[in-house]
């Protein structure tokens, strides 16, 4: 399997997040990437690379160009409010909730942060455009070789920040460019007639589901924590199974706090005979491991050694396949968990 590693994921280092009236050390820290490449190292794993410069025409194709212009600029206009700014993050404090128009886009900064946020708990750092563009170029080439006809048959993009919460205008959830979204959009574009993207992070894939909810090339699925009480609350409940042309195309199985293992393995299976019956020729994992038991923020009970089995049960798909990383908090146990999955998908 071939891994392709974001070497500048550690621009992207938020100072704090909102949680309960507090800003509190951010629980999404580039200790955990070096962490996972590591595990990998360490397992003797000799198949790395580096990305290319993120190709800008992908990255349309996912997401809005007036929130690309934004991202790209939007540290500098921080730092132009004020000098003293470069030494803040950027957290948003105002939002266009039910009612308010989101077409008509602000002059001023602070307003347009809430246009394209839907948290408080996602800094917006000196390098997160940075940080983001390369974890995505880590999603494109990643896809790129496994649709090679000589390519390797699975790849993981080591991508940090996280991509499942973003969605085609929007940052959130420690994500701001959906790489999972990007890996399926680049399957496509070498070929592949329907491809699927399994969410299987603790947290519902909101931001994956609402690029594609109204498109049948993509059939997107999520195991995840019932967002009556886990993040990101205001979606990923089961009646929302696509719309339009993609009716039929999204597949939500929500699940209680506290699920098992077996529980949460067949829900997976069940994803995984939905995404055989609807042809899917290719698949990304968007690969949190947020479900493990000791994670500070979930509350599913997946063992490290569970991951071994979750790998070959996603082996059985049988379709080429791009791992994308997104949450998973416990960082000491991190980069067992992922080389875990992996290990077991080769096995
Ligand atoms: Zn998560």
């Amino acid at each position: 399997m071939l891994i392709v590693h974001n070497p500048h994921h550690d621009d992207h280092q938020g100072r704090q997040e909102m949680f309960r009236g507090h800003l509190v050390p951010c629980h999404e820290t580039a200790s955990r990437l070096e962490i996972v490449l590591d595990a990998l190292r360490a397992g003797g794993r000799s198949s790395f690379a580096t990305p290319g410069e993120a190709d800008m025409a992908v990255l349309r194709r996912v997401h809005s160009a007036r929130y690309l212009d934004f991202l790209a600029g939007a540290w500098d206009e921080w730092v132009a409010l004020a000098p003293s700014n470069a030494g803040l993050d950027v957290l948003p404090s105002v939002w266009p909730v039910r009612g308010f128009r989101a077409d008509v886009v602000p002059d001023t900064f602070a307003a347009r942060v809430g246009l394209y946020s839907f948290d408080c708990g996602t800094p917006l750092t000196a390098g997160t455009w940075s940080a983001a563009r390369a974890g995505a170029a880590c999603a494109i080439d990643a896809a790129r070789a496994v649709a090679t006809a000589s390519g390797p048959r699975a790849a993981m993009a080591l991508t940090r920040p996280p991509g499942h919460h973003a969605g085609p205008d929007f940052f959130g959830g420690y994500c701001f460019l959906n790489n999972a979204a990007i890996a399926a959009q680049v399957l496509l574009d070498a070929g592949a007639r329907r491809v699927a993207v399994l969410d299987v992070d603790y947290h519902h894939g909101n931001g994956t589901q609402s690029i594609f909810y109204e498109r049948a090339d993509v059939f997107t699925l999520s195991v995840h924590g019932d967002p009556r009480t886990e993040y990101p609350f205001f979606l990923g409940h089961a009646d929302e199974t696509g719309q339009g042309a993609g009716a039929g195309f999204n597949l939500n199985l929500p699940l209680p706090v506290g699920t098992g293992f077996p529980a949460w393995l067949a829900a997976v299976e069940t994803a995984l005979g939905r995404l055989a019956a609807a042809g899917a020729e290719a698949m990304v994992v968007a690969l949190g491991v947020d479900t493990f038991e000791g994670d500070p923020i979930s509350s599913f009970r997946v063992a490290s050694e569970d991951f071994l089995r979750l790998g070959r049960t996603l082996r059985g798909a049988g379709v080429p396949t791009v791992f994308t990383l997104e949450g998973g908090y416990a960082v000491e146990a991190l980069g067992r968990n992922v080389a875990n999955v992996l290990d077991g998908f080769e096995a």
